[in-house]
């Protein structure tokens, strides 16, 4: 019996494209700070070790929020002192001036801070309001700034909110603009239902550059709870944006929809990328081999479709 070949995408470009994709990896904090299963610190830093080695540009390593609100990251500082520097920039989530307290005593060069683009979902996730979650920041990204870090800025439910269903675009948009006016440099815009649709994508996207807002502060952050999130993948790289969000292996559950699917997942987004002709320098293998040894690691199936169709 002859051995299959070998399958791999078609690779065919589509005019119009970006030629070059940032695959921004966050499986080590979005994703495991979503699964059940609290994983050892010395797993964690392969998973991160390995991702850095499969070519990803940036990985989020973990987040300094408080371990009786997420206990699965509650070793943030251990994982960071056993990781070492990095090849890469290794941003971390901080919550709060606390978080930045310790990201800063860690010697962290990149940080996160995660803001709602609802009322509801502040109210839930951050005890604080549309408007006061800014307040909040403002002295966390000021700080972080004088200390000379990066900061990105994530906003939830920009395409869709569990409590109040529709969200109003210009809401996202200016939740985004304050974020950036603080001194964010990238906003990632997050479906954190997964509910958001292609065209929603594009008007999201020109209602942004409407705002002085271009495609290079942009990042998009898709879940996959709908199977929808490669399509607006799609439209997103149609409207001209290049940093795109993802999790090896779809790593993190939805926490707000009884669905297997969060994120998606990195190998997904590298296949279909790859397809297109677009760069992004990522190995498809390593991070499928990596998502199928996280899977044990977890005792979990993938939920990624590319590394269970791949995986040995
Ligand atoms: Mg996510």
């Amino acid at each position: 019996m002859s051995e299959q070949a070998r399958v791999l995408p078609m690779v065919v470009p589509e005019e119009g494209l970006p030629e070059r994709v940032t695959i921004y990896e966050v499986g080590p904090r979005d994703g495991l700070q979503n699964e059940a299963a609290v994983v050892p610190v010395a797993v964690k830093a392969e998973l991160v070790r390995r991702l850095v080695a499969a070519g990803l540009p940036v990985v989020e390593t973990t987040s300094f929020v408080h371990p009786r609100w997420v206990p699965q990251l509650a070793d943030a500082a251990e994982l960071l002192e056993e990781l070492g520097r990095l090849s890469v920039p290794a941003p971390v989530l901080v919550p709060n001036a606390r978080g930045l307290d310790r990201a800063l005593e860690a010697g962290v060069e990149h940080v996160a801070v995660f803001a709602s683009a609802t009322q509801t979902f502040a109210e839930k996730n951050l005890a604080a309001g549309l408007d006061s979650q800014m307040a909040m920041f403002e002295p966390v990204v000021s700080r972080a700034l004088e200390a000379g870090l990066d900061v990105r800025a994530y906003v939830s439910m920009c395409f869709g909110d569990p409590w109040e269903g529709a969200v109003p675009v210009d809401q996202v948009v200016s939740v985004g603009r304050r974020l950036l006016d603080l001194g964010a440099s990238q906003l990632s815009l997050g479906d954190t239902i997964g509910v958001g649709t292609a065209g929603q994508v594009g008007s999201i996207v020109e209602s942004f550059a409407a705002a002085g807002v271009g495609t290079e502060r942009l990042a998009l952050h898709f879940h996959d709870t709908y199977g929808q999130a490669l399509a607006n993948v799609h439209a997103g790289l149609r409207h001209g944006i290049t940093t795109f969000d993802a999790s090896a292996g779809g790593l993190g559950g939805c926490p707000y929809a009884e669905s297997a699917t969060g994120n998606l997942a990195t190998e997904d987004l590298v296949w279909f990328l790859t397809g297109l002709g677009i760069q992004h320098g990522v190995d498809l293998d390593a991070v499928v081999a990596t998502s199928v040894w996280m899977s044990e690691q977890l005792g979990k199936p993938m939920a990624s479709a590319v590394a269970r169709a791949l995986a040995p």
